[in-house]
This record gives C-alpha cells, sequence and structure tokens, in this order.
C-alpha cells in the first residue's frame, strides 16, 4: 500500500510517502512558510535530487495540492496518479484522555480532537486544518489519526497526577499526557528486538533528545511514565524550553520585569533552555562548540543538560524497579556521543560501560554498551514517519 503521512503546523507540512510492503520511503518533503510570502515546497523522490520551489500557499488546501502535484508530476513523480495513495496517516498531537490509540478519521473523531484543543491550542488546530484539507482533496481515501500522547495514556495515576486539587484533573484534565510517543514506543519496540527480549518483559528507558526532548519508560511494552506533562513544556531543558521551573519563579520574575503572563510563557517555550542559559543557540552542537572554546555559559547549559538527563533516567530505574535497555534517539540523541558519554557517566553503580569507540558512530543502530556492561545501551534512529504508517496500515486494512 502506499501510504502518505502528513505532520502538519500551523505553517509547514512535512510529508512521507511510504511503501507499506517495503517500507521504503518513495518520496518526501516540506511546505514551509503557509499563509505566508514566499512559501515554498521541498520534494525529494527516492533516487531523485532534492528540488526546492517558491510557489504561494495562502492556506493548508494549496500546500496539499502542491504535495499532489509533486506526487504525480510526470518526471519525477512518485506516483502517477492520485487514486495510488491508499491511505493517508495524519501525525496527531493531542488526543487527551480521549485517544489511547490511533483511529480511523470519521467526522466524530475530528470533534472529539477539536475538545482537545485548548490542551494544544497551538498545534491541534493546525493538525485538523491538514486532516481537513486532505480530506476535501481525497474525499474517498481512509484518514488515520495517530497521536503523540496515546502511548502514554497506559500511565499509572501516581505519575500523571499533579498535585494541584483534584478538580482541575477531574473539570479540566490537567494531569501529565507526554509527548513524542510514536518516537518512544518504536525505538522501545525495535531495543526489544535487537536485545533479544520479548517487548512484553522488557524494562527499556528511551531518552529522545532533539529540539524538543523527553524521556519514557517502557515497562512490559507499556509506557509507565515520560517526563514532558500536559504540554511540551516540562521536564528536561530543550533548544528553547526551559523544562521544569519552580512555578513561584514565573511570579518573581513578571513581578521584577514587569512583564505579563503570555510574555513569560514566551520566554518559557522559546528563550530558554539551550539558548536562554548559553546565549549563544538553540542548537545543541554550537552550544557544545562554545562550551569546548571556554564559554562558561555555554558549559552550564550542557550540563544542565547531561545532569537532568541522567536524574530522569536515574528516576525511572527506581519507577521500574530496575532497566534492561536504555537507548538513545532523535537529533542529539543519534548523533553526539559527547552527550551520550557524560549522561552515562553517572550510571557507573549500574554497572553501566560504555565502548567509547562503538559510540563515536553517528546515526545509525549501535550497541554502544560493552559486552560485559550490565545493562544494554543502545542508540536507534526514530522513525516516527514509519510508525504513522504500520498504524495506518493496520486500521486501514
Ligand atoms: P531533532 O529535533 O530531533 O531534529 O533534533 C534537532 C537537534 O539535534 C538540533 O537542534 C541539534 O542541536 C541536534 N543535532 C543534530 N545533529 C547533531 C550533531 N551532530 N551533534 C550534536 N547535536 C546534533
Amino acid at each position: 500500500m502506499n501510504i502518505l503521512v502528513i505532520n502538519c503546523g500551523s505553517s509547514s507540512l512535512k510529508f512521507q510517502l511510504i511503501d507499506s510492503a517495503t517500507e521504503d520511503v518513495k518520496a518526501s518533503g516540506l511546505c514551509e512558510r503557509i499563509g505566508m510570502d514566499e512559501s515554498c515546497i521541498t520534494y525529494k523522490p527516492a533516487n531523485g535530487e532534492k528540488e526546492k520551489t517558491v510557489s504561494p500557499m495562502p492556506n493548508h488546501k494549496e500546500a496539499i495540492k502542491l504535495v499532489i502535484d509533486a506526487l504525480t508530476n510526470e518526471k519525477t513523480g512518485a506516483l502517477k496518479s492520485l487514486s495510488e495513495i491508499d491511505a493517508v496517516g495524519h501525525r496527531l498531537v493531542h488526543g487527551g484522555e480521549k485517544f489511547n490509540k490511533s483511529v480511523i478519521i470519521t467526522d466524530e473523531v475530528i470533534k472529539a480532537v477539536e475538545e482537545c484543543n485548548d490542551l494544544a491550542p497551538l498545534h491541534n488546530p493546525a493538525n485538523i486544518i491538514g486532516i481537513n484539507a486532505c480530506r476535501e482533496l481525497m474525499p474517498n481515501v481512509p484518514m488515520v489519526g495517530v497521536f503523540d500522547t496515546a502511548f502514554h495514556q497506559t500511565m499509572p495515576e501516581k505519575a500523571y497526577l499533579y498535585g494541584t486539587p483534584y478538580e482541575y484533573y477531574e473539570k479540566y484534565g490537567v494531569r501529565k499526557y507526554g509527548f513524542h510517543g510514536s518516537s518512544h514506543s518504536f525505538v522501545s519496540k525495535r531495543a526489544a528486538e535487537l536485545a533479544g527480549k520479548p517487548y512484553d518483559a522488557c524494562k527499556t528507558i528511551v531518552c529522545h533528545l532533539g529540539n524538543g526532548s523527553s524521556i519514557c519508560a517502557v515497562e512490559n511494552g507499556k509506557s509507565v511514565d515520560t517526563s514532558m506533562g500536559l504540554t511540551p513544556l516540562e521536564g528536561l531543558i530543550m533548544g528553547t524550553r526551559s523544562g521544569d521551573i519552580d512555578p513561584g519563579a514565573l511570579e518573581y520574575i513578571m513581578k521584577k520585569e514587569g512583564i505579563s503572563y503570555a510574555d513569560m510563557m514566551t520566554i518559557l517555550n522559546k528563550k530558554s533552555g539551550f539558548q536562554g542559559i548559553s546565549g549563544v543557540s538553540s542548537d545543541c552542537r554550537d552550544v557544545e562548540t562554545a562550551a569546548k572554546e571556554g564559554n562558561k555559559r555555554a558549559k552550564a547549559a550542557m550540563d544542565v543538560f547531561f545532569y537532568r538527563v541522567a536524574k530522569t533516567v536515574g528516576g525511572y530505574v527506581a519507577a521500574m524497579n530496575g532497566v534492561d535497555v536504555i537507548c538513545f534517539t532523535a537529533g542529539i540523541g543519534e548523533n553526539d556521543a559527547h552527550t551520550r558519554e557524560e549522561v552515562m557517566k553517572y550510571f557507573g553503580y549500574l554497572g553501566i560501560t560504555i565502548d567509547l569507540e562503538k559510540n563515536k558512530l553517528r546515526g545509525e543502530e549501535v550497541l554502544i554498551s560493552t559486552p560485559d556492561s550490565k545493562v544494554k545501551v543502545y542508540v536507534i534512529p526514530t522513525n516516527e514517519e514509519l510508525k504513522i504508517a504500520r498504524e495506518t496500515v493496520a486500521l486501514v486494512k
């Protein structure tokens, strides 16, 4: 089957066409600056060159039209016609407590997703716009929604409840939900395969470290805790997000700086983390380079990051009363040997040892722990699009 995977943001749209039989990517691309000047589409066929074209995209429907045009282009298209698309898999960010698994998209599902919009005001409406545009252009093609939050719906109450009045949970659904579910699910499953253990009898900790970062404890195939919360702001420090902070600090900073709550949230989401501590960049590579050159704030940012990753992993070892496999994935996790080495230094007490030569490999599946290490440590490239395609096939078949 040809599965079109769509990841729709407020002004961007990523897509991949995946052949479900071979799991090969037949074509991929990105629409940027939708609804703005100079919007452009980048298209890459499997065996061809990447091509970037500036093209007006006043809305998501126009963007999807351009995606379809690119996919069916006579010369470079991966398809002869639109009818060769068998199903569309959509990434959906927040399914609240309503969705604990992927679903075939219907009018009722869209309504239920809309009811979760308050929980993800930037992401869910954009996801729905993408779905509606696809439904208009491909009315007879089945569509599936795959939620970032669904994998974490197995968390026990003790992991997801906050210490706020219970009525906020009951009335407004204020609790930990967690994100990056497709990635945590994909990587933890692969980790069990690589370690030769049944998925339903394996304790795994997945460190998804990218521009947005989260860690997940997966016990017997189920998420039992994760570091992001009601929103993706909780947990580790990230490219521009603060992660955990004493809520009392917010009022203090707002008073001192004379800023509004909205400004405070912008600072926590867009001007904190690597960017905020280092003052150099939100990109881990730039911050590491500056740290090596002696920039103290850049070094502090990296040290805070390593320490928080290690503390979270340590917490999840306790939560599961042990761990069989630890995995690193996403931009930093897959590529940055220094981060992996520094984080794993905290785990000598668990009998974990890293093979520093193997750890130098980048962006490929590799066991980086030594044969005598008490816990296996892997680098496993994530593949959220493939996970979405697999879920889509499973539901439409
Ligand atoms: P992602 O959000 O998963 O695409 O990850 C993006 C982040 O990965 C970037 O902001 C970089 O900080 C980081 N990254 C990518 N390549 C490398 C690398 N070779 N070394 C360190 N960090 C990297």
